[in-house]
């Protein structure tokens, strides 16, 4: 028999959530992710809420790359890399994704969530003190609570992006062994860039060693899309990159780390997630690499989702909303109040646009959004029918005129 108390624990836990209104409802879909696809009961949408910025999670080369490693290697490595052995196929991938963001060397994981819990605990120790952007995504934040709790490193929060209160903590870490500065290289509530060139800056002035997640700017930023730190010039000066596998790069699933040979061999002999789990499948891992071939060989894919992204911020404040500043395919519209940010997602998927909104706590009280994410797959057609569907669900939900 179940422990019934543990079930009715959960049954109240979930009713509450309704109850607040912040119960997360799944949206099924019945087709892949593209500019467009299929959703249970809806019928077709204009995906504008995904991170499949390139268009390649269904693209050919990524598909047909998947099947042929299953054909090849089988489903897996059957148990964790140092045991059972590793594929090659692994090694190309690491290799070249070292080669996109500008290391000598990466370590995949079967996700960015692991690769980020990998790196702090494996390198910050006792004498050392871990700093952190507050707006940072919740792995990096987790992965510092664990080594936190495993090494006793010292930690600390600095204001987002706020680099006056960056030097304060920095300074008031003179003393110890080692500073370390963690950021993500695109804010993904905001769709802002870190401060890299300052954030570098600083790492020199303090001895510091810089760690960036760069998750929703691979294949994103950069004229060819190798992350922040193209679009900054900086390629080959930031210490640690990690980033996720699961978005721009076909959208399976898995991350990595990028740094240089030693620090990356110390994942491989140290980190946990690497010594007591399995291997990205070869599936994915092959899938992932033909979506990084793709990227090298069309660049033009990043400057085509530079420029949808900039028609559609334009488009959309010409429309009446008012979207966040900034350069990235993320385009937040700030509606106010929680419950309107849900209403209007709902009242798009009406419009056949499946976009979702964000309320207190995911950020803060009052600044409740529909966060729109553009994609180089979109035709002209696609985003001027989401400006659209966005005059009619803003005037339904009393935003505009
Ligand atoms: C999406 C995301 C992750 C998690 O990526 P997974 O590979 O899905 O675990 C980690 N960090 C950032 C900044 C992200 O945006």
């Amino acid at each position: 028999m179940p422990n019934a108390a543990f079930t009715a624990d959960a049954d109240a836990q979930i009713a509450q959530l309704k109850a607040d209104r912040v119960y997360k409802r799944l949206n099924h879909l019945e087709a892949p992710q593209g500019a467009r696809t299929r959703m249970e009961g809806r019928g077709e949408v204009i995906v504008l809420s995904s991170n499949n910025y390139l268009g390649l999670a269904n693209h050919p080369a990524v598909v047909d790359a998947g099947i042929d490693a299953l054909r090849q290697y089988g489903a897996g490595t059957a148990s964790v890399r140092f045991i059972c052995g590793t594929f090659t196929l692994h090694r190309t991938l690491e290799t070249e994704l070292a080669d996109l963001v500008g290391t000598e060397a990466s370590l995949s994981y079967v996700s960015a969530w692991n690769a980020n819990e990998a790196f702090t605990p494996t390198h910050a120790g006792p004498d050392d003190v871990v700093l952190s952007d507050e707006l940072n995504h919740a792995s990096i934040i987790d992965s510092i609570r664990l080594a936190k709790s495993i090494t006793k490193c010292q930690t600390g929060v600095y204001k987002h992006g706020d680099l006056d209160d960056l030097r304060a903590k920095l300074d008031a870490a003179k003393g110890a062994r080692r500073r370390f500065i963690w950021t993500d290289g695109v804010f993904s509530m905001e769709g802002s860039i870190a401060k890299l060139p300052e954030i570098l800056e600083l790492a020199r002035q303090y001895d510091a060693v810089v760690i960036m997640d760069d998750s929703h700017a691979t294949g994103v930023l950069g004229a060819t899309g190798r992350g922040t730190a193209e679009h900054f010039g900086v390629v080959g000066e930031v210490d640690v990159i990690t980033s996720t596998l699961g978005k721009a790069l076909g959208g399976a699933a898995g991350g990595f780390v990028a740094g240089a040979e030693s620090v990356v061999d110390l994942l491989t002999q140290r980190s946990r997630p690497q010594l007591f789990s399995n291997a990205l499948p070869p599936t994915v891992a092959a899938s992932s690499l033909a979506a990084v071939r793709v990227l090298r060989a069309e660049p033009a894919r990043v400057q085509r989702l530079r420029e949808n992204a900039a028609w559609f911020r334009s488009a959309i404040r010409e429309a009446g909303f008012a979207p966040l500043d900034g350069e990235t395919p993320i385009v937040p519209i700030i509606v106010g109040e929680t419950a309107l940010a849900i209403r209007m997602s709902e009242l798009l998927l009406d419009e056949g646009v499946f976009v979702t909104g964000f309320g207190f706590p995911v950020v803060p009280k009052g600044q409740a959004r529909v966060r729109c994410q553009v994609s180089a797959d979109h035709t002209r057609d696609d985003l001027e029918q989401v400006v659209r569907a966005f005059q009619v669900a803003g005037r339904k939900a009393g935003l505009l005129r």
